[in-house]
């Protein structure tokens, strides 16, 4: 499981390129409960999103994640907005 989060996480920082919105993942937990296999992650988003399109892309960065885990039976991720001080 510490192998397959790190893949997620590996395969989630190389989407910035694609999405602008998306600063960086971090976090990323991947476990079984079961037979399915379960992953979340933070997403750190851009700042001045409006929430609609923040949700838009959450979406699809879990629909990414799914087709390139077909293991992972769900996908979570908890967006973050972006805070330049940190
Ligand atoms: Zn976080």
């Amino acid at each position: 499981m510490k192998q397959l989060s790190r893949a997620i996480e590996e395969f989630l920082n190389r989407l910035p390129s694609e999405f602008d919105e998306l600063v960086n993942c971090h976090d990323v937990r991947a476990r079984q409960v079961e037979h399915h296999i379960l992953a979340s992650c933070h997403c750190t988003m851009k700042g001045s999103l409006p929430i609609t399109q923040i949700h838009d892309v959450t979406a699809v960065l879990e629909d990414r994640v799914k087709e390139a885990f077909p293991q992972i039976y769900r996908v979570t991720i908890h967006p973050e907005p972006f805070e330049e001080k940190q």
